[in-house]
């Protein structure tokens, strides 16, 4: 009845369609939220873990290149003290392979030595001994009885090999002071270059250790210095027992000098098991390498604390943007159940409304149309029937006697006779496009499209018929039971006339019929 539904439908699917979108975006702003913080906390992370990482490849990198400073200069310090050494060696060579063993110069020569010792400090002795190994010269005036050192390595060593360069051999203690010293050789020929015997400069081992000693290198920083033959010659921290330890096991031999003759990397020691950062580099024109390395794990020790200091700041700004964040998506989602809540309430309301739309336009007593939905009806009816030249009747319908019959059965009972009549007429308007209205108190009314006033007389005389028949009793009415009477108007698509024209012209029926005796219908003229 009437056409509110189309706008009706077209407002609430437009309501609907809102409605997701909006709870749609809402969770979507929230997923955003907790992206974007995660992106941002990750960066965080990344970056921290990338300054990390590149710091301690500069600090590694900066050791690596002090350590090869390092041994560049130890090794020139080495090669100086050793050449002053060897160059005395050289000549004192020269000289016996000139002038022999003669007895008689020997005092000569003791002197010369212990000329040349005193010289140079880093000098320990200088020694000359025959081919048997028998103490010839030395420098330090020391007589030895019976002295023979036949059983050095230095001495083995030149007797079985005719090279005339000079020989490193293992650190050793003196047998004439006690003390720890280097060995720097030469071999003595004869004429026919047959072996004839072996010149010999000791260095104090002190001399380089006392150099190495006043070099900060941590803890457990070491200076090597190492013959060719992988044997240590000198090494910081001194310990007796290591001297002489043979190296061809460990990664200086079998990694890194295989590649060069100087260089830099991080390993781990075979003597002790400490990775540390090193610079080696041989020592030019004698077979010694040194070898300086500083523990990894002190060389780091900066860059850790630095490290942790800037991961505990980023983890405090983290927690404190995790905190933050937590709240803030927390609020978010408060916000969007209370909007998801508003929206329901919204949707309810829409709902309600229809329904009090629909109440609006319904009579309660009787569940007819009220007056209202009469009045929107004809005024549609009137336009359609104008437009479309179709009939259009209306009859009006008006209890008989109805004061009387309140006043006799009680109002109670007036209104279950209104109910009765109101489904009697309900049952006696067939077509769907009829409409039966409460007009007022006991009146009602009957808009019937697309009819002439014939049919409408003939529905107003079925209604009219219908409701004596249900023989309700009315003691105080002419017929003993309830009766109606009815005015019919149809309206004249060709006339001008209005809903109030066509209202007005039923009434007058109505009123005629009254007038005539009730319990009737009346056409209007
Ligand atoms: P007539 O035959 O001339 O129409 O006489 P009548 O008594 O029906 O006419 P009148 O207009 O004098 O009285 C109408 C009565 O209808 C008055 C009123 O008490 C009663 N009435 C109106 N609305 C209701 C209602 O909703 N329920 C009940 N029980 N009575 C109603
Ligand atoms: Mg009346
Ligand atoms: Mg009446």
């Amino acid at each position: 009845m009437g056409n509110p539904s189309v706008k009706d439908r077209i407002e609430q699917t437009r309501h609907g369609v809102s409605l997701v979108t909006e709870q749609a975006g809402a969770k979507l702003k929230v997923r955003s939220a907790v992206v974007l913080l995660l992106a941002v906390c990750l960066s965080m992370i990344a970056i921290v873990i990338w300054e990390a990482w590149n710091s301690r490849q500069y600090h590694l990198h900066d050791k690596e290149v002090a350590m090869s400073n390092l041994a560049q200069t130890l090794a020139s310090q080495a090669q100086a003290t050793i050449k002053q050494a060897d160059t005395l060696l050289f000549t004192l060579v020269e000289r016996l392979e000139n002038d022999g063993f003669d007895p008689a110069g020997l005092p000569h020569l003791e002197r010369l030595l212990s000329a040349q010792r005193s010289e140079l400090s880093q000098l320990h002795g200088m020694f000359v001994y025959d081919e048997t190994g028998r103490w010839i010269a030395n420098s330090n005036g020391a007589v030895v009885p019976d002295a023979n050192n036949a059983d050095r390595e230095y001495f083995v060593y030149h007797r079985d090999h005719p090279d005339r360069g000079p020989h490193i051999g293992p650190s050793i203690k003196s047998r004439s002071s006690g003390e720890w010293i280097m060995t720097v050789s030469r071999r003595i020929n004869h004429a026919d270059g047959s072996f004839a015997g072996v010149a010999l400069a000791t260095i104090y081992l002190s001399h380089f250790l006392s150099l190495y000693d006043s070099i900060d290198m941590g803890r457990n920083g070491v200076i090597n210095l190492i013959a060719d033959n992988a044997t240590i010659v000198v090494r910081r921290p001194f310990n007796e027992a290591e001297i002489g330890t043979s190296l061809a096991n460990g990664p200086l031999f079998k990694q890194l000098l295989p590649t060069g003759n100087s260089g830099t990397a991080t390993v781990r020691s075979v003597m002790d098991g400490v990775v540390r950062v090193v610079g080696f580099r041989r020592v030019e024109g004698y077979p010694l390498i040194v070898f300086a390395a500083l523990d990894k794990y002190e060389v780091l020790a900066g860059w850790r604390e630095e490290s942790l200091l800037s991961a505990g700041i980023v983890a405090l700004l983290l927690g404190f943007l995790g905190v933050l964040g937590y709240r803030l998506i927390n609020l978010m989602k408060q916000q969007n159940r209370i909007q998801n809540q508003l929206l329901d309430a919204q949707e309810k309301l829409i709902e309600v409304n229809r329904s009090l739309e629909l109440l609006a336009l319904e009579d309660a007593l009787t569940g007819l149309s009220n007056r209202r939905q009469f009045d929107l009806f004809i005024h549609s009816e009137i336009g359609r029937a104008r437009r479309s030249l179709t009939g259009l009747a209306l009859l009006m319908i008006d209890v008989d006697h109805f004061k009387l019959f309140n006043d006799h059965y009680g109002h109670l009972a007036g209104d279950e006779c209104l109910r009765n009549i109101s489904a009697i007429i309900t049952e006696n308007i067939q077509r769907p496009g009829d409409l039966a209205a409460r007009y007022g108190g006991e009146e009602f009314a009957v808009v019937l499209p697309g009819t002439d006033y014939v049919g409408a007389f003939l529905v107003a005389e079925k209604i009219r018929r219908a409701v004596l028949h249900a023989g309700i009793r009315h003691s105080e009415g002419a017929e003993g039971v309830v009766t109606v009477s009815l005015g019919v108007a149809a309206y004249d698509p060709a006339s001008q006339a209005q809903a109030d024209d066509l209202i007005g012209a039923a009434d007058k029926a109505l009123y005629v019929a009254k007038a005539s005796g009730r319990n009737m219908s009346v056409i209007a003229n």
